[in-house]
């Protein structure tokens, strides 16, 4: 079923034209949905009004983090402020069962007397199934729903191999996204600004009922997912704040200031950079250096927008926008070039293009199961995956960079992508343990918990997804620390017990030095396991 443009013809005015806000879509700038909803209520003369179903049920099917949804809510918080500004109610309810969401929405759109539902679409199977319900619903009572492309840059559909398939390989679907970025005569600029809303007539407070829905504030939290460890609480806030402003800010610190070396402070990213200006944007810049410096996890060298992104407080129409600015030819132009820092880190946006295609055209990855089906009946340890899974992840595998890893995705709720890729493929490929226990817990770990890229990561690092690393290329984490963290600061400071080490020990330290300063020794020899992890995917199924 096509999800846009599935309304009724021909419809009376209704009384008021509604925004459904969803989690991935929290801003009020640059939002499609938004920005129709509210150019259709101008049109139409009627209020706008805003509202978002906090869905308790569907969190833990989703395996939401507490952090991710402290996270939404603080931004919540903020939208309506800004929304309030343009007297547009933002209403925030919470409802249960997950599966009686469509129903309760047409109710919502029964009392505000509303003909027109607008909404981003949401690319999962059971958001998906949601969205096709309450348009089935919306349909017998002639309110018209439309719903939009905004996540990606590029919507799924959009780039398709020559057979109008889905792309499974990450090269060539670069290569065929990056031409739609300069639309061809007559079509829509897939970068073009989303217009911001418009405001209500001041009015509307008066009105029996949708002046009421100014009074309904954001909970402080929803069942079962509150951070109640208020020293927790406070450090993944200062860590993330909410907000589009400080989004933009993170953005701007990270394509127009330099990174400051000699501090880490990897605990809170606002402290990372002093806005030094730059005396050549394209160099000096982090996103100048971002191509040679992004894997190094001991320094600030990546954006950290994830959460940002994940949660929708900015899009990603607007970094790439941002990094047009840099360009030095004078019609402004997408850098997408592999030369360039900003070139690199557009790819990576693209990644989160490509990851969120895969799930919309192959659903199956988000439903547990491996993209590569032939790789499904690989033989996961058993006796020692209780232990072992717990080592890792409380950050005592006795691998120092995995540990620091699994230790900064506790401390922030974000770890590097360099790191995860080492973590991942240990848990997986090392301790032989089934992928999607690693999937599950980064998704209630992280901030950023994003399905589409969560899922492509993890597959790509068990060699079960689309485009996954070969099987046999099986990292070794002790050379990838090396790489990753020459100067050993990134272990020393999320790993305390070995904060003295220096030199090479600080990878690997020595059998009796871990034991003196109270480290773990090792759960595994690495290359034993490689050779039981080679063995392994070779005979899917077999010891
Ligand atoms: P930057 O390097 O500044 O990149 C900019 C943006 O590009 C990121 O914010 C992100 O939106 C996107 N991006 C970068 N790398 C990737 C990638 N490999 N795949 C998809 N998008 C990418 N990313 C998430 O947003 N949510 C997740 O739940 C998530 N889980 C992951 C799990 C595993 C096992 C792996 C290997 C990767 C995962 N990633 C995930 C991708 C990546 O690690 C993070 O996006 C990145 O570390 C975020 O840091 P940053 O914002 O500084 O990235």
């Amino acid at each position: 079923m096509n999800l846009q443009n599935s309304g009724v013809k021909n419809l009376t005015k209704g009384d008021s034209i509604v925004y459904w806000m969803r989690m991935e879509d929290l801003r009020t700038r640059d939002n499609r949905a938004l920005a129709q909803a509210s150019e259709q209520a101008r049109e139409d003369h009627v209020p706008l009004i805003a509202f978002f179903v906090l869905s308790p049920h569907d969190y833990i099917a989703h395996d939401r983090s507490a952090r991710r949804i402290d996270f939404t809510l603080r931004n919540l918080r903020c939208i309506r402020s800004s929304l309030a500004e343009l007297h547009v109610p933002l209403y925030t309810t919470t409802h249960t069962p997950r599966t009686n969401i469509p129903s309760y929405v047409l109710s919502l759109l029964n009392e505000w007397n509303a003909t027109r539902l607008y909404a981003n679409i949401e690319y999962e199977v059971d958001e998906l199934r949601r969205d096709i319900k309450v348009c089935e619903l919306a349909r017998e009572k002639k309110v018209a729903c439309t719903f939009v492309h905004d996540k990606c840059i590029i919507p799924p559909g959009k780039v398709l191999t020559k057979g109008e398939k889905g792309y499974t390989v990450y090269s060539p679907f670069l290569r065929a996204w990056t031409p739609h970025l300069t639309p061809s005569k007559g079509e829509a600029d897939p970068l073009a600004y989303a217009p911001s809303p418009a405001a209500n007539s001041p009015s509307i407070h008066n009105h029996p009922v949708y002046g009421k829905l100014f009074d309904q504030s954001v909970p402080d939290e929803v069942d079962g997912f509150s951070l109640q460890d208020t020293e927790e609480r406070d450090r993944i806030r200062t860590c993330w704040p909410a907000g589009e402003d400080a989004a933009k800010e993170i953005l701007e610190r990270f394509v127009n200031t330099m990174a400051r070396s000699e501090q880490m402070g990897a605990v809170n990213p606002l402290s990372n950079g002093a806005k030094v200006p730059t005396k050549s944007p394209t160099k000096d810049s982090r996103i100048g250096k971002y191509k040679d410096a992004r894997d190094k996890v001991d320094a600030d060298t990546t954006s950290r927008l994830s959460p940002y992104l994940a949660a929708g407080v900015i899009s990603a129409r607007e970094c790439i926008r941002a990094t047009m600015q840099l360009s030095a030819s004078k019609a402004p132009k997408v850098d997408v070039s592999r030369e360039t820092g900003s070139g690199r880190w557009v790819q990576e946006i693209a990644w989160r293009d490509f990851y969120t295609h895969v799930v919309a055209l192959f659903p199956r990855v988000s439903m547990g199961r491996p993209f590569q089906e032939k790789l499904s009946s690989i033989k996961w340890e058993a006796d020692t995956a209780g232990d072992h899974l717990q080592a890792w992840k409380d950050g005592r595998t006795g691998v120092p960079i995995v540990d620091a890893g699994m230790r900064q995705a506790l401390a922030m709720g974000w770890m590097h992508n360099r790191v995860r890729m080492v973590a991942a493929m240990y848990l997986v490929k090392d301790l032989m343990i089934d992928w999607r226990l690693g999937e599950k817990h980064f998704m209630e770990t992280l901030i950023d918990g994003d399905l589409a890229s969560n899922n492509g990561g993890w597959q790509w690092s068990a060699s079960t997804g689309v485009d996954p690393a070969p099987y046999f290329r099986i990292f070794n984490p002790y050379t990838q620390s090396q790489k990753a963290d020459p100067t050993g600061d990134y272990i020393r400071y999320f790993v305390p017990e070995l904060a003295n080490v220096r030199g090479a020990d600080i990878h690997n330290p020595p059998p009796a030095l871990a034991d003196k300063l109270g480290y773990p020794r090792p759960l595994v020899k690495h290359d034993e396991a490689r050779q039981r992890a080679i063995r392994r995917y070779k005979n899917p199924g077999q010891e």
